[in-house]
């Protein structure tokens, strides 16, 4: 008989039973892996107006937040201005395209699409380079989803009749749409697409910090031979935001953004018979039980708070965990948050990329102080944070109660508030005690359980074993003060039409 080998060790193996893990915030540094794609960005932008680009007008700049350097000047919007895109969009609607067959605005819709994906590279570029999100971000969720909600819509907009059956689906006219700036593009393409194929035409106010990638949408549309004022896009401030919300001349307000303003335009836009949804804040709970996959949990506890650096509505931003796994949970997500890479967000190895703006990064370090000084304990992996432009290391606190701060208003920034629970019904009363009811999480081995909790959860979508899944033909939309009205799915096309 052979005797067995003793196998020699290949010179890198990891030794049985060590801990391989990098600690990255610590300094052991992947090679760069910048993203290369040029994307030509103009010194000065005018607005997208009726098919064409005005000259600029009074100008604000736009920076790279992960660099604080201004990529360019873009006009800022004037009431006249708003008035002159509202007119536009009118007469397009009433022209032409609310007077084309579903199937002809289908056509068009599949040429946005098709053309968003030829330029997929560069606007994910673009998009990472004006908000700071991360490339890996971009060019996998955002570019993706923004592409697929219009192939989805169009093929909705020769089928209303099959959405509404029994029932005639007519546009509403032109809808004023203002978004914020953690998805740029996607919340442009979850307003725009619908309201498309159900007719209607648009104005859309981006964000003031994230202006570019909807200007670069617009050239698409220019490309896709759109008729002129079907789109029109108005950049500028809260100002600008507010001329468009107010106009007289539109039938529908869209606005995704801070609950604060959402409460502002929902008092100056009743009665006047404008329709009006409202995507606003959140402060989700994301309940993890004993007898969930604890590794898998702890990768969608992950997901659900450092996305995007937690500049997400729907973030899991209050972590539920039940008493008995707490210790293991803590330990597996002190090393898993110790991993995360934080920099410069065109490279794409990393996984936290700049903070949107000053403004967001102050809110953040205030919202972060008032934890520490109300008695929590925050754990912060050591991280060299680049020197200019605006980071936060991806952080967490334990000892949180739910009278904290923390625990009850949006951080918006990468940073989780830990709560434990004995019983699934203090879980459950726990998750929903907050004025928000956009998401949730559920994490257990046991199906009946996530049935039994999702249905005792107030919140818009409940996620169970995943978190921050999106999918075009899934609707999503909140609760309470995290607004009304369902954008996705085929619920995302009647806030854009009337049925008769
Ligand atoms: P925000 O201040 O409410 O801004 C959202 C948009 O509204 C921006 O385009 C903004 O312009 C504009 N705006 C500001 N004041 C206005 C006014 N009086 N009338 C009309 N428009 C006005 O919110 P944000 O700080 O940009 O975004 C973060 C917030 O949005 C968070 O609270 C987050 O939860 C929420 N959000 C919700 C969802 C959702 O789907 N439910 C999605 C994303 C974000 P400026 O850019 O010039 O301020
Ligand atoms: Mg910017």
């Amino acid at each position: 008989m052979k005797k067995a080998k003793t196998p020699v060790p290949h010179p890198n193996a990891v030794p049985h039973g060590s801990v391989h893990m990098l600690r990255l915030c610590e300094g052991l540094a992947y090679a760069p892996a910048p993203e290369t794609t040029p994307v030509k960005i103009d010194a000065t932008y005018g607005l997208f107006i009726d098919g064409a680009f005005t000259k600029p007008g009074r100008t604000f700049a736009t920076v790279n937040p992960a660099t604080e350097k201004t990529l360019a000047e873009v006009t800022a919007a004037t009431a006249s201005d708003v008035d002159r895109a509202v007119k536009a969009a009118r007469r397009a609607q009433e022209k032409v395209w609310g007077r084309l067959p579903g199937r002809e605005r289908g056509k068009y819709l599949y040429r946005i699409a098709r053309l968003i994906q030829e330029h997929a590279r560069e606007l994910a570029v673009l998009e990472t380079m004006d908000g700071g999100k991360t490339i890996k971000e971009s060019r996998d969720i955002d570019l993706p989803l923004v592409a697929a909600h219009f192939f989805y819509y169009a093929g909705w907009a020769d089928k209303l009749d099959y959405a509404f059956p029994g029932r005639k689906a007519r546009p509403l006219g032109v809808a004023g749409q203002v978004i914020p700036w953690n998805f740029p593009l996607l919340m442009a393409a979850w307003k725009l697409a619908p309201a498309l194929a159900a007719g209607n035409t648009c104005v859309l106010k981006p964000a003031e910090t994230t202006p570019l990638t909807a200007l670069h949408l617009a050239r698409i549309f220019q490309q896709a031979e759109l008729p002129p004022g079907v789109v029109n896009i108005v950049t500028g401030a809260g100002e600008t935001g507010a001329a468009l919300v107010n106009h007289p001349g539109i039938d529908k307000v869209a606005f995704t953004g801070s609950t604060e303003v959402g409460r502002r335009i929902a008092a100056s836009v009743a009665g006047t018979g404008k329709k009006l949804t409202l995507e606003l804040g959140g402060k989700a709970a994301n309940i993890v039980f004993e007898d969930a996959p604890i590794e898998q949990a702890v990768e969608g506890i992950v997901a659900g708070i450092y996305f995007n650096q937690g500049h997400v509505c729907c973030a899991g931003s209050r972590l539920l965990v039940q008493e008995s796994v707490f210790p293991e949970i803590i330990r597996r997500l002190r090393d898993r948050v110790s991993t995360l890479r934080v920099g410069d967000p065109l490279d794409k190895n990393t996984d936290i990329g700049a903070i949107n703006s000053r403004q967001q990064l102050e809110k953040i370090r205030e919202l972060v102080d008032s934890g520490v000084k109300e008695g929590a304990e925050l754990f912060q992996p050591r991280c060299r944070l680049p020197k200019a432009g605006y980071w936060f290391a991806p952080s967490f606190f334990t000892g949180v109660t739910a009278a904290h701060r923390i625990a009850r208003e949006e951080i918006f920034g990468p940073v989780l508030s830990v709560m434990t629970f004995r019983t699934p019904e203090e879980a459950i009363e726990r998750a929903n005690t907050t004025p928000y009811g956009l998401s949730a999480g559920v994490w257990t081995d046991k199906g009946s359980k996530i049935f039994k909790i999702a249905a005792k959860l107030r919140a818009g979508v409940v996620w169970a074993n995943t978190y921050n899944k999106f999918d075009p033909t899934s609707p999503f939309g909140g609760y309470k003060e995290s607004g009304f009205g369902r954008e996705g799915g085929v619920q995302g096309l009647l806030p854009y039409v009337s049925l008769e």
